[in-house]
């Protein structure tokens, strides 16, 4: 009778101890004793309650790792954080992703992460996956556990990669396939460097994130493709523009890119107010050079020239091809002065030393012409090229090379 009495004043604690674990609360207090029919039935509850706390505290990490993985873009982000995050529910010293072909055939190896020196199994590290132990992981979607590697060697000699990573001291393992919309990408490799780590628990955890987590690596791998074809396409880009606006022969600006900075310049010399000069170059004789010694030494020449002449001018003033065997350069920010030092300097660096092109020995000389605009005019770039075509002209009928200078009214 007693026992019995005991027992209802126990059924309100167990009452309002469900209550509690309902409300979240799992640090409850249920008396057992007696061990009756109703002690026994507290036992239970503890356990539930145990039960209840393993799986809440699983479940808040999981959203915790799913939240956390969602915040990468990019395939290595993704990677990076399962491999910061995962250690919550799944111990591991490394961890590998690699991805199979798109025939399904060969699997290689991506990305890795490893506490220790990780040297054996480098990216692009690719593996055929016929006859391989692999194969079962794909097919069956089941995570594999392996949890002494170096017996599975013994009985496995063939396996390259298992004797690569037990080099790197791995002892046990944890493979599981990433399966996105119903379709094998790759395998996450969890490794330890201690004998037996993995267990059945730990094949489920992975398996209750297997679905979002394939999804995410599918998505970032994707976005990350996107992201290099674009940046891809976006050099190809940079080198066409690159291209269209330069000579290939003498790699200077060509005629469409320097007449496009002699615009932009002469607007900005218009708007403060400086001086700007344009010289108009031209090889003396040239025909002759083509013709005493064939068109690849004129070539050669050509480059020669091209080369003495924007070497010697400061970097930002810039020098173009204007057409065959014509140069055009902008000097803006000098006065009239030191432009005409300037292009006495270039007639000197060409006339001074003969070229040696294919063994031959080409003498050469320029002629210069000189505009030079008045700081603050409104000006059309083609009235400057025409008052430069004019000194040039100047400087070859009074005798070549040598610099003329024309002033614009
Ligand atoms: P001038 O002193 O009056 O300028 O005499 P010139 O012989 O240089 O006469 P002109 O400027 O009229 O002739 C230019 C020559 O340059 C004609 C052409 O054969 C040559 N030329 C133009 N472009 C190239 C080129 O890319 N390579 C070679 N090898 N020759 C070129
Ligand atoms: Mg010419
Ligand atoms: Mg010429």
């Amino acid at each position: 009778m007693g026992s019995e009495a005991e027992s209802d004043k126990r059924i309100p604690v167990f009452q309002s101890a469900v209550q509690q674990l309902r409300e979240g609360n799992f640090a409850v207090d249920i008396p057992a004793e007696p061990l009756d029919a109703v002690g026994y039935l507290g036992l239970e509850l503890t356990r539930l309650a145990e039960t209840l706390e393993q799986n809440f505290e699983e479940s808040r990490k999981l959203q915790h790792i799913a939240e956390q993985l969602t915040s990468g873009l990019f395939l290595d982000d993704v990677l990076e954080k399962v491999f910061q995050t995962f250690r919550r529910v799944i111990p591991y010293n490394r961890l590998a992703a690699a991805f199979l072909s798109d025939d399904k055939r060969h699997l290689t190896h991506y990305w890795g992460r490893s506490d220790g020196e990780m040297v054996n199994i480098p990216p692009g590290y690719t593996a055929s996956m016929q006859g391989s132990s692999l194969q079962v992981v794909i097919e069956t979607g089941k995570p594999r556990i392996i949890n002494d590697l170096e017996r599975y060697l013994e009985a496995h000699p063939a396996s390259e990669s298992s004797r690569l990573v037990l080099a790197e001291g791995v002892r046990s393992s944890l493979t599981c396939p990433l399966i996105a919309h119903g379709k094998p990408i790759g395998l996450l490799f969890f490794s330890s460097f201690t004998p037996n780590t993995y267990e059945n628990v730990h094949q489920g955890v992975f398996l209750r994130l297997a679905v979002q987590l394939s999804l995410l690596v599918e998505k970032s791998r994707l976005y990350q493709q996107l992201y290099e074809v674009n940046q891809e396409l976006l050099e190809a880009k940079r080198i066409l523009q690159d291209q269209a606006m330069h000579d290939e022969l003498t790699g200077l600006y060509n005629r469409r890119a320097i007449m496009g900075l002699l615009e932009t310049r002469l607007s900005r010399a218009r708007r403060e107010g400086l001086p700007l000069c344009l010289v108009m170059i031209d090889i003396d004789f040239f025909k002759r050079i083509n013709d005493g010694h064939g068109h690849l030494v004129g070539d050669r020449a050509l480059k020669a020239v091209a080369d003495r002449l924007s070497r010697g001018v400061r970097d930002y003033n810039r020098v173009g091809r204007y057409g065959g065997e014509e140069f055009l350069i902008v000097l803006d920010g000098e006065d009239a002065e030191v432009a005409e030092q300037i292009a006495e300097r270039l007639r000197a660096a060409v006339a001074e030393e003969a070229l040696e092109e294919c063994g031959q020995r080409v003498k050469l000389t320029i002629s210069l012409g000189l505009a030079l605009a008045p700081a603050v005019a409104e000006l059309d770039p083609l009235q400057l090229l025409a008052v430069a075509d004019q000194a040039l002209y100047d400087a070859k009928q009074n005798g070549r090379n040598q610099v003329k200078v024309r002033r614009m009214a």
